[in-house]
Formats: C-alpha cells, structure tokens, sequence
C-alpha cells in the first residue's frame, strides 16, 4: 500500500528540481514534481536519490579515535560530545580562539548554514568558519557584488532564458549537470534564439550549440575583453543604457583597447570571424550572458565574470526582462549558504563582519557585545592550509563537505588534516575526509529533516521531512544544540528547523537578503519565495528591472586585465590540464559514489585526451594513465576522444583516493573571492604502472 507523498526537493544540485516521495510496499519511491523550475523533470541523480534512504553503509554511531594510530570506534553521543569538549578546551586554553576551525557545506540547509554561523562566533568565539561554496561559486559572488551592489545567481527567474533571443554560456556543461534546465534552452532554440558555448572540450551542451568556441583553457577572461573591443569597434554599443544605468564605462573602454581581434585569437584560439558573428550576434536585443564553473573557477575567476559583465552591459542586456547577466550556481544551497554567516567575511542576510553598523546589528540578535563578535577569518584555502601552521587551526568542524577530495593541492590538505589535534566531522558516511578524523558524527539526510534551501534563481524552497532517521543519527543542529548545552550556551543555538528559520528572518530584516517575509507556509502556498522578501511585501523574482544594488541604482564597469596563468605548460608538463564533472556523479561523491547505477553510468574514474595525443603516447582507450602536476599524481583510465583539444586533458574531480583530480590542482587564489584555481594547470601523461594499474 502506497503511503501519503511528501513534497521536497532533490537532494543535490542548485535546481532543487521538485519532487514527491512516497513508500511503496516498504519501498521508498521517488517521483518528479510539476515545480515551475524542473517542470516534471529531473536526471538520474535525482531518480535514484532515494537509492540512499535506507543505504547500509550509513553512520548510525558517532565514531572516536582515541589515539592518532587508533581505529575509529563506535561510542555514546555522550561519550563523543564529552570529547570534542574537552579537546576544544584544551586547544583553546594553549592557542586561542581562533586555533579551532569550523568548515560547512553549500549542501546544508539555510537553517543549518546560520546555525553554523551563529555557533563559531558566539559559542566557539572563534573567527575562522568559511564554506565549501568558496570552491564553487565565490568568484560570480563578487563579481556581482561589485558590478551590481548583490549577489544572486540569476538575478531572474529560470524561465526568462526561453524569451531571450540569445545565450552566451560561459563554462558550463548544463546537458549533464543539470539536464533538467536544457528544457529552457531548447524553448529558446524553438522560439528561434542561438545558444554559444563557451568551453574548452566539446561536452555534449556544446555540440548542441549554434556556435562553441572552443578556447584555450584560461583564457576566458581575454575573449570576454574581445568581444567588448569588438563590440566598441563595431558600433554595438547601447549607449544610453550606459549613460543612464551604469557608471565608469571609460575604464572598461580603456581596459579592452589592446584586446584587438588578432590578439584575442592568437590567445584563445577562437578565430576571427567567430568573434565578430558572436558579437553581432549577442548585440541584438534580449541576450543573455551566464556563467558558472569554467569562467569562475580561475586565480582571475572574479576578473572574468566581470569582464562578462562589462560586455553585458556594454551591449545594453541587464537588468531588463528576458535577458541579463547570471551565474549558473552549482550546490544544492550554493545560493542560501553564502547568504547567511558561513562565509569568514559575511553575517546573516549578507552582511559584512567587517561593517560597524551590520555587526552592531546581528550582535544585537544575538544578545552579545559587537566587540565580542570576531572579526574576518581565513578563507576556506587559507583556512585549510593554515592546519598545524604556527598561527593556523590545531582542531576543525567539517559539517557536510569532504574536503580531503574537493580541496585544490588535496594530498597535502590530506596529510594536515590527519595530523590536526582533533578533527570532526559530521557525514551521512564515512566520507575520505571522515576517514581521517578523531570524532566522527552520524547525521540526517535530507528526507529525515526539515529545511529551506536558496536554489540558483533566489528562490528559497522548503524540503519537508519523508521519514524519521535512523536510531543514533542526529540532525547537525541538534549536535551543535548539545555541544552549546555543555558550554552553557544551549538557549543560544536552537535545534528545531522552524525556530532557527524564524530567528534567521529576525536577523535578516532589513539586510540585502532579507527574509523576514519568507515564511515556510508561504514558501508551500507560492512554490518557492525569491529573496529580498520583507514582511507585507511581495517577493522579488527580478531584481535590476528599474535599478541596481549600488546605492546610486547603476551598474558598476571595471577595469579587468589578462596577466596569464598561474602555470602555463612548459617542457616537463607540456599539457594544459582542467577538471570538471559527469552526469551521474556529484561533488566530491561521498553520496552518488555510494550508487550502483549512477556508477554504472559514469564508468570508472577517468582521463580524457585526443586521439592524436594518444597515438604520441601509445595510449590506448581505457589503458590506466597516470596524471602528474608538480603537487601530485591521480590515476584514471584514458578516454580517449575528439571533443577535447590536443594540448588538454581533463578529469573529473569525484573520486577519492589516488583517483582525485584534485591531487594535482594549483591553490592559487583569486585575490578577491579567494577562490582556488580548479581549472587550468600543467600537467603530463604517462602509462600506469602495473602495480597502479591492480591498485
Ligand atoms: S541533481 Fe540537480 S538536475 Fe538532477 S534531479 Fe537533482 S536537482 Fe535536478
């Protein structure tokens, strides 16, 4: 017999496709919503979320290391929180405050993400809390920030991209990242409108495309300063756009002089011809521009999106309906989670911790003195890199991140976090990251609780509760309600969803984000609530229509410049190398991993290179390669294919172990976002040897 459905949400990426869940004869079954996002669809991912409802590999005991050579046992609650108590005591008496880190997840709900927040700085006291968002979508963060006076990732509504008349995509492998949103793209190619690619290999949304351009890897940035140079040149501009919506065109004019055409192709590779019929082409009215991944992850990631900014606005297309500039978010909560105090720098409602006014504010909230609120931390790199430095973390919270794959440079990060005084971490498994740690904490998935989440257009949803978790498994909010309980600050830090989403509203009234008029009856009643939502008024679902975020209303142009890569190819590692994703993998894989059929998708980990680059190096498809940067080496079966260009290889970053593409990224950050370089380093190629090929 078929039990009543519960409305929610995919458990995985930022469309937060809409789905109902039910059981059936003990069965759980999952089946798509008519969500005005998803529309009824989903991908594979989100079909076989429910594979891991009642997965025995789930964590159902919190698990101690008592010594560094110890195994992991099982323990109370009691017992594991005593620990962690007395450990974080220990390491605060003999290094201070900030010697204990704190590291979430853009997967956790907004009511987890602000709980974190809250318990850093006020029961921790500690300044160093940042998120894995910063390895994700950070660097679009700032660049709207700065050109728009806000972040939100599409400043509009999803259905907006099937009345443009053009797309830029900028990075983005949306056919097999978020399938369910191409619905909208090809709305836009019936309705007659061109969508361009913007990608180094030819991903299956690129062979879809009207043009790709096929650019060398990181060098997104030049061909954005291309077109605008093009689009000057040829007259495109809309200049009363630029007089009456923006400021400070004449640094981007002089900025793109020297981005002349052949330039532009000699550096990206993108010929001459393309260029100019891609500039005439985003010119005409309604166009699009949207970036994620590809154009952000980048040392220049802020520097490029605002190089797409500029030639958005350029051309007269933001902040008027049915066309724009967006960031395509990528993790579940990416949007909410960098809304509300993960992030070092940030408070509640996208405040700044640095702003005397916002922290007089949330520390009025929070019944403290603002003098007692720390101050900016680390961020996420830096918070990482800094384990067992002199001035750096002795202990780190991780809650629903698995940075020992995700993290850029990861066998070092791998051997500090191994050798941290005490690590926690809170997982629905026995993630790589929780595999190293001295306490680790059994926690609820997302159908065991309940929660809003942001997804990539503002809109804040709500995921209700399916089934009771497990016996043993808490909810991160009530560990951290049970930790402040010891420290005798448990009526600061709530453990119920719905009293911390009331008290986050509190704290954001009247901050950029605002949710104080979100409530989660409302969010039901609508299909989802756009921030800012002040109490009494209507949502937001467009933001720029009349004006900007800046407080004169206009738009903001920059002055952005190419000054190369991090690491360009040379003798010893002649080969561009870039990470990326697949289908039915997400993140670092601590839960798709854990899937028999979403592994029978993906095939094994692997390495994608050009058939001339294999016959030079007497590879074979799916002969085991080894990958190697000056940080280390991951192994992976060739793949062998024309779509990706002679000098590149690509891996995508979901596994772990010697699997990890990420053993090889370069932690070069961007100087504003902070956000590493995933996308481009030099690398070379070489067979496996037998032992890494039986490993
Ligand atoms: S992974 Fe993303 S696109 Fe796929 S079903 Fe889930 S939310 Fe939708």
């Amino acid at each position: 017999m078929s039990q009543p459905k519960t409305a929610t949400h995919c458990p995985y990426c930022a469309m937060q496709c809409g789905m109902n869940l039910t059981q059936h004869e003990g069965n759980w079954v999952v089946e798509a919503r008519d969500f005005p996002t998803n529309r009824g669809g989903m991908c594979r991912k989100g079909w076989t979320s429910v594979a891991l409802l009642e997965s025995p590999q789930r964590l159902t005991s919190p698990l101690l290391r008592r010594e560094k050579d110890a195994p992991l046992q099982s323990v109370s609650w009691d017992e594991a929180l005593d620990f962690i108590v007395g450990k974080v005591e220990q390491i605060q008496d003999k290094w201070g405050r900030d010697a204990v880190g704190v590291f979430g997840g853009g997967g956790l709900t907004n009511e987890k993400a602000y709980l974190l927040g809250k318990f850093a700085r006020v029961v921790l006291k500690t300044a160093n809390i940042d998120y894995n968002g910063r390895f994700c979508m950070a660097s679009a963060a700032a660049a709207g920030n700065k050109a728009f006076g806000i972040d939100r990732g599409l400043p509009f509504p999803m259905q907006d991209i099937a009345q443009a008349d053009a797309v830029l995509l900028i990075g983005s492998n949306i056919a097999e990242t978020m399938p369910p949103i191409m619905q909208w793209f090809e709305k836009l190619r019936e309705n007659g409108g061109k969508l361009i690619v913007v990608d180094p290999r030819a991903t299956p949304t690129a062979q879809n495309a009207d043009y790709h351009l096929q650019i060398t890897p990181g060098t997104d940035l030049v061909l954005a300063n291309g077109l605008l140079h093009i689009a000057i040149e040829e007259g495109l501009l809309d200049e009363a756009f630029i007089a009456t919506r923006t400021t400070d065109f004449e640094c981007a004019r002089r900025a793109v002089a020297s981005y002349w055409p052949a330039r532009v192709e000699r550096i990206t590779g993108v010929d001459e011809a393309n260029l100019r019929d891609v500039t005439r082409l985003l010119a005409r009215a309604n166009s699009m521009f949207l970036t994620a991944r590809g154009a952000e992850q980048h040392a220049n990631g802020t520097e490029t999106v605002l190089g797409f900014i500029n030639l958005a606005l350029g051309l007269g297309k933001a902040g008027k309906f049915y066309n724009g500039y967006g960031c395509l978010t990528g993790q579940g909560n990416g949007q909410g989670g960098r809304e509300h105090g993960q992030k070092a720098d940030q408070l509640p409602g996208y405040r700044k911790i640095e702003n005397e006014t916002h922290r007089r504010e949330v520390a009025a909230h929070w019944g403290i003195s603002p003098d007692e609120l720390p101050r900016a931390g680390k961020s996420a790199y830096e918070l990482l890199d800094s384990m067992g430095e002199a001035d750096g973390l002795r202990a780190l919270f991780v809650m629903g991140s698995n940075v020992a794959v995700s993290s850029p440079s990861a066998g070092k990060i791998r051997r500090k976090l191994a050798a941290l005084e005490l690590l926690v971490v809170s997982d629905l498994f026995l993630s790589e990251t929780a595999e190293l740690a001295d306490v680790v904490l059994p926690a609820t998935q997302w159908a065991e609780e309940q929660g809003t989440m942001t997804n990539l257009e503002g809109r804040v949803l709500l995921r209700n509760q399916a089934k009771t978790p497990p016996e043993g498994v808490w909810s991160d909010a009530q560990f951290l309600n049970a930790l402040a309980k010891r420290w005798g600050q448990g009526e600061r830090i709530p453990s119920e969803p719905r009293v911390i989403f009331d008290e986050l509203r509190r704290v954001t009234k009247g901050a950029l984000a605002d949710y104080s008029g979100i409530t989660y009856e409302r969010i039901t009643q609508n299909k989802g609530v756009f921030w800012p939502c002040r109490a009494g008024y209507d949502d937001t679902p467009r933001l720029f229509h009349d004006r900007f975020a800046h407080p004169d209303g206009r738009a903001r142009f920059h002055d952005v410049q190419f000054f190369g890569l991090p690491e360009e190819p040379d003798t010893e590692y002649p080969f561009f190398f870039t990470t990326g994703r697949v289908m039915s993998q997400y993140q670092s894989g601590t839960q798709t991993r854990r899937i028999p059929e979403l592994n029978a998708m993906s095939g094994p980990p692997f390495v994608e290179l050009h058939p001339d680059l294999a016959l030079e190096m007497g590879i074979s498809e799916g002969d085991m390669v080894r990958v190697t940067s000056r940080r280390g080496s991951a192994t992976g079966c060739a793949k062998i294919s024309d779509g990706i260009r002679a000098d590149t290889l690509f891996m995508p970053f979901h596994w772990g172990g010697h699997h990890s593409a990420n053993l090889l990224t370069i932690p070069a950050l961007d100087p504003t976002s902070k956000m590493p370089e995933f996308k481009v380093c030099a690398a070379k190629i070489e067979k496996a040897t037998e032992v890494e090929r039986d490993s």
